[in-house]
């Protein structure tokens, strides 16, 4: 294996503001929101980081079931416009979380917002993949990632069909996740890495960062049997087609 160059690293394509320790280091990273509120701190953290990609979305855990559909359609509306965030995300759908209808609802919303403001979408899910597919299958023309993939080769397909590329983190490491039994037959063209930082630690480890990108890239490249160098190059060039804004800001 080639030895790598120490500039080298991972574009993490799937990380929280909580886990950015030094605000002024210019990084690519796509930090996803989990409530509106984080709008304003995202914005100022993209102001600092101009590599930085910032999401506006609500996460299928923090929904408010007292909300209307109309009023988390015009919030979320206005943000979009406020902020000019990069991506809508982070959104999606879970399972083993309550009100599961009114998640794919607000999941709806998001891919409406997404479709009209031509930006990409980053998606949590969790055992809801048919679901995703068919809310997906309502949908022409929207692009994005699904998250903490973990779901087999013919799932990644359909998903590939609807502009989804997916995000490798620490389920890679775990060799009986599904994940890892299919990424032989998932092309590279389709992947991205993420820590999911904080929230994704592996191993003893308490918090992820997206310095652990390194180490999903390098199971990646033993799973797959492609040069370690090829992988990074391939998912850093897949990060910037994925979030390169087509609107100016
Ligand atoms: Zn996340």
């Amino acid at each position: 294996m080639s030895k790598l160059n120490e500039d080298v690293y991972i574009y993490d394509a799937h990380c929280h503001l909580e886990s950015i320790k030094d605000i002024s280091e210019q990084r690519h990273l796509a930090v996803a929101a989990t409530e509106l509120k984080d709008s304003l701190e995202l914005l100022r953290y993209r102001q600092t980081n101009s590599q930085a990609k910032i999401g506006l979305g609500i996460h299928p855990w923090y929904i408010k079931s007292n909300s209307t559909l109309t009023s988390i359609t015009e919030k979320l509306e206005a943000a979009i416009l406020e902020y000019q965030p990069d991506f809508i995300g982070e959104t999606g759908l879970d399972k083993l979380k309550p009100e599961f209808g009114l998640q794919q609802e607000i999941f709806y919303i998001h891919l409406q917002l997404a479709q009209k403001y031509n930006l990409p979408l980053v998606i949590h899910c969790v055992r809801a993949y048919n679901e995703l597919l068919a809310i997906l299958s309502k949908f022409g023309s929207v692009r994005g990632m699904v998250h903490a993939y973990n779901a087999n080769s013919e799932t990644a397909k359909q998903l590939a069909k609807k502009n989804m590329l997916l995000g490798i983190g620490n389920t890679i490491l775990n060799q009986n996740s599904q994940l890892s039994k299919s990424i032989e037959k998932i092309p590279l063209e389709q992947l991205l890495i993420e820590s999911d930082a904080p929230y994704m630690p592996y191993g003893a480890k308490e918090f992820s960062s997206s310095e652990d990108c390194m180490f999903y890239a390098k199971q990646l490249a033993e799973n797959k049997k492609i040069n370690l160098t090829e992988i990074i190059s391939k998912v850093n060039q897949n990060f910037i087609t994925l979030f390169s804004s087509t609107v100016a800001r």
